[in-house]
């Protein structure tokens, strides 16, 4: 096993690869800027280090602090956890060539499937179903990509190909507009991405959004642990998931579970991973691979009862994967809402410090939060404070844990989207199951 690790994180996934650390009694490293000293996964780590001021690019982003941390600590491996540096494929390539472990999979995986276009290309070839798309698009050619447009067909969404956290995308309703959201799309991704190549596809006007958790190791192995269904989003950004996605028959999961698989060992993944899709009319359609844990990682580890973290540690390690295809089994139905610190009506980032915490209890309800009375929420990062998970026998049951969770919880001097979930819970449409990507938004009127 590994004997020290370094957590290149902050917050409650930090806290959440500790814990995994510690119970196979791995020594941790915790890495931490200076709005984080007080932070709960630092306090509790066996070694802290101090890499830099607030800004993420001075500290959590800074490759050569995160490297010398774990220098000057005589680690053996790195755990990136999601965000910051977990999907950036000279991250990944530095450690390994500084000798040290990436939890993770190997750097040119991570660099096929972080750029969108090589990612779908990949897909295709593997037999992965993706949306009717367009390649990466030529600069110089509006005409070309006026027809290429045409042959995709309106309404059509422009995207960077190294975009993520649901930035990056623009759609497009008609040739009018094509011309104009082509430029702007790509003159955005150069800034944002440090990349201008962007693609198109056609825009799906009901899909939900279902993902396939995976783990392979380097001995050959890869399983599917069933799915997740993400779709109740603001602004393509998650904040309640579900496992398993309600309405998906065992025979259709199993397909696609085993095509997900299929593409794991085409193109020798190692680690956890998520194959994003897109669901319409019974159709599912690949938009992007996710090489790294997840938030919501949670709802899968309850339904299955299986600790992903802890088998991301154990194939880094090099050891197999605890269980084959045939061991896991789905047991019951698990939700996930995000808390974030911020305001429930308007969204904006409400920072400061939790002056009252009481979190909620009973059977099959967790917690993954990094948050204590008195702890400062800072301003400078993502606004996610906590994740609560309700796992019951089936969806109502979880459902109604959920329920008595958010009401049973208190968190005071800062404000949250609690509210908000309070309201989604009770929701006939979302109690029915099967809502669509755009149902949050249309609910709120904010589209
Ligand atoms: P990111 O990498 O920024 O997370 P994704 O490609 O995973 O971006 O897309 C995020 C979300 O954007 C999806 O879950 C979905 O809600 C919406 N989206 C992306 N592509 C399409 C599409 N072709 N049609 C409709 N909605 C889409």
């Amino acid at each position: 096993m590994l004997e020290k690790v370094v957590i290149a994180n902050r917050g409650e996934i930090a806290l959440r690869i500790l814990r995994a650390c510690h119970e196979l009694g791995i020594r941790t490293v915790a890495v931490f800027s200076e709005a984080d000293r007080e932070q709960k996964h630092v306090l509790l780590a066996d070694e802290a280090v101090c890499i830099g001021p607030a800004a993420s690019a001075d500290s959590y982003l800074n490759i050569p602090a995160v490297i010398s941390a774990a220098e000057v600590t005589d680690a053996v491996a790195i755990h990136p956890g999601y965000g910051f540096l977990a999907e950036n494929a000279d991250f990944a390539e530095r450690v390994e060539q500084s000798g040290f472990v990436f939890i993770g999979p190997r750097a040119e995986t991570i660099r096929l499937m972080g750029n969108k276009i090589t990612a779908i290309e990949t897909m295709q070839k593997t037999g992965v179903p993706c949306i009717r798309g367009s390649g990466r698009l030529s600069e110089d050619n509006p005409e070309d990509t006026a027809r290429i447009a045409r042959d995709i067909g309106y309404p059509l969404i422009i995207k960077a190909a190294a975009g993520g956290g649901g930035r990056g995308m623009r759609i497009v309703h008609s040739e009018a507009a094509l011309k104009n959201a082509v430029s702007l799309t790509r003159s955005e991704a150069a800034a944002a991405f440090g990349d201008d190549a962007i693609y198109m596809e056609k825009f799906l006007e009901h899909p939900r959004h279902i993902e396939i958790q995976v783990l392979a190791d380097e001995k050959g192995n890869a399983v599917y642990l069933g799915d997740r269904d993400c779709s109740m989003q603001r602004r393509h950004q998650k904040i309640i998931e579900e496992a398993p996605a309600p309405g998906i028959s065992e025979k259709l999961r199993k397909t696609i579970g085993e095509l997900c698989v299929n593409a794991c060992r085409e193109i020798g993944y190692r680690g956890a991973g998520t194959f994003e899709f897109l669901f319409e009319k019974g159709e599912f359609y690949f938009i992007e691979m996710n090489t790294r844990i997840q938030v919501e990682h949670t709802v899968t580890e309850m339904i299955t009862g299986i600790d992903i973290v802890r088998e991301q540690l154990q194939v880094a390690s090099g050891s197999e994967l605890s269980f084959r295809q045939k061991d896991i089994t789905i047991n019951g139905h698990a939700i996930e809402c995000r808390i974030n610190a911020e305001d429930p009506e308007t969204f904006m980032p409400s920072p400061g410090v939790i002056e009252h915490y009481h979190p909620p209890g009973g059977p099959g309800i967790r917690v993954d939060t990094h948050m204590y009375q008195g702890y400062r929420v800072p301003p400078y990062y993502d606004s996610m404070i906590g994740k609560l998970i309700a796992h019951a026998e089936n969806r109502e049951m979880a459902l109604r844990r959920m329920s008595m969770a958010l009401s049973e919880i208190i968190i005071e001097g800062i404000k949250t989207n609690i509210p908000l979930h309070q309201r989604l819970v009770k929701d006939a449409a979302f109690k029915a199951g099967g809502t669509d990507v755009h149902y949050l938004e249309n609910k709120l009127g904010t589209k």
